[in-house]
């Protein structure tokens, strides 16, 4: 095709490095480009605005040289549609067994210890040299982007040279996984998995309110592993007593072993993990930019990650070192991105594939109750994770004027304070809005 011979041509022109990065995850959209005007899809708005400002003239050079006809070049972005992940892995499919391995790169040695997570750190160093032994369970809670999976896979790296048989899962793979062999009556097999392991990792177990088939398995599950003196390692947002809808026997028994808190890092811990992360990647930053980055990001140490990678994108595709400026603009884009990310589309869209609804449904004017009650969720969602002002939702939804829009903000609230469930419906469709966007970029 030639938008693809065009690519291949810019190849030979540019660093590898250069074209893995931004060119190859471009795709040449035949049906709106026409003879005259080249349309390429990226799949996120960085990599369209570099393509835009770095490649747009040399690409339609190539064009021109290729067809003999000016051609004007377009990049547009291309979300990945939200619902179709369910499609493509639906149900009835084997859950692959990637969900049980381990993250070689989350390890004790690239953990960085400061007051904030030095107590999770100890209890799971121990807990990793002699498993079943000294806290059974360790509950490690925290807040988003604080070390909390890194440190469960630690645990499963330092005893993979044990020989030890070690399953790390979500809660949600827990969960799939569960459904899949009950459908499928292997449930012996499920239970042979999760029963039979030597250390146990569930992560995000917070997402277990609410679902009772599954609690009363893990319930067993727990037992069996608790009985066998088989170490079990449990990560949630929240402490064991504040996650609602959670049966209280397993209350009781998330807080038999060890509960672990970590909190926040403070600026000295976050300057150390840069400079960790710095290393990881082969990447150097002066001490004035590392400082600047720790003193004006926010703790999740995920996106303070996510900016250092940018950064060295952004210098090794212009060939220049990482200046000031160049750290400063990065951070402000990465603000900027942030805030305008999430779209009322995306949350429609996650909203209808959670409900099992369409999303033309949400936008429609039916007043079906299972739909209007889609619709105000859509709207508190899009109030509290999007700039959009009251009007502006009305607008979006047809409705006459903002009324309706603070009367179903009015609604969602007084169901998030008198239901439990409710609520944790709610935080669970955060997460996954959030959690998408950032597996996005
Ligand atoms: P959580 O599970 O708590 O949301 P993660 O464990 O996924 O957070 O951590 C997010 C990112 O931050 C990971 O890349 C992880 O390696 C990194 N990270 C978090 N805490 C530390 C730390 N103390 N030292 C080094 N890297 C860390
Ligand atoms: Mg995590």
């Amino acid at each position: 095709m030639l938008g693809d011979k065009i690519l291949s041509m810019l190849k030979d022109e540019i660093s590898q490095i250069e074209y893995d990065r931004y060119i190859k995850n471009l795709s040449y959209d035949t049906e709106s480009s026409k003879v005259d005007l080249a349309v390429f899809n990226a799949p996120n708005p960085f990599i369209a605005n570099w393509v835009k400002t770095k490649y747009s003239k040399k690409l339609s050079q190539l064009f021109e040289l290729e067809t003999g006809i000016e051609t004007a070049v377009e990049i547009r972005i291309k979300k990945q549609k939200i619902a179709k992940t369910k499609e493509a892995a639906p149900k009835e499919q084997q859950p692959s067994s990637t969900s049980t391995k381990i993250n070689p790169t989350y390890t004790f040695e690239n953990f960085v210890v400061g007051s904030s997570n030095q107590f999770a750190y100890t209890a799971a160093h121990r807990v990793a040299e002699k498993p079943g032994q000294v806290y059974n369970p360790l509950f490690i809670y925290g807040g988003v982007g604080l070390g909390k999976t890194h440190l469960l896979h630690a645990i499963g790296n330092f005893n993979i040279p044990k020989n030890k048989t070690i399953i790390y899962a979500t809660i949600e793979q827990f969960m799939n996984d569960f459904t899949y062999h009950l459908r499928q009556k292997t449930i012996e097999k499920f239970r042979e998995k999760y029963r039979k392991c030597d250390i146990l990792l569930i992560d995000d177990i917070q997402f277990l309110s609410g679902k009772e088939g599954t609690q009363e398995e893990f319930f067993h599950t727990f037992n069996e592993l608790h009985t066998e003196g088989k170490q079990i390692v449990l990560t949630s947002d929240q402490p064991p007593k504040r996650i609602a809808g959670l049966e209280e026997r397993l209350k009781s028994r998330f807080e038999w072993g060890l509960i672990a808190d970590i909190q926040p890092p403070e600026l000295e811990t976050k300057i150390a993990i840069i400079k960790k992360k710095c290393e990881l990647n082969g990447i150097t930053l002066s001490d004035e930019i590392i400082n600047y980055l720790a003193a004006n990001m926010d703790s999740n140490i995920r996106e303070i990650e996510g900016v250092i990678l940018k950064l060295n994108a952004y210098s090794s595709l212009v060939n220049q070192q990482i200046t000031m400026e160049l750290a400063r603009n990065v951070l402000n884009e990465q603000k900027r991105e942030q805030q305008k990310e999430i779209s009322l589309k995306e949350i429609v869209d996650i909203v209808a594939s959670e409900l099992n609804i369409k999303p033309s449904e949400i936008k429609s004017k039916s007043r079906n109750r299972q739909i209007v009650n889609a619709r105000r969720m859509v709207i508190y969602l899009a109030r509290n994770l999007t700039p959009n002002s009251m009007p502006q939702l009305a607008q979006f939804f047809g409705m006459k004027d903002h009324t309706s829009v603070s009367h179903a903000m009015k609604k969602v609230k007084e169901l998030i304070e008198k239901d439990a469930n409710f609520k944790l419906k709610i935080d669970e469709l955060i997460h996954k809005i959030k959690h998408t966007r950032s597996e996005e970029l």
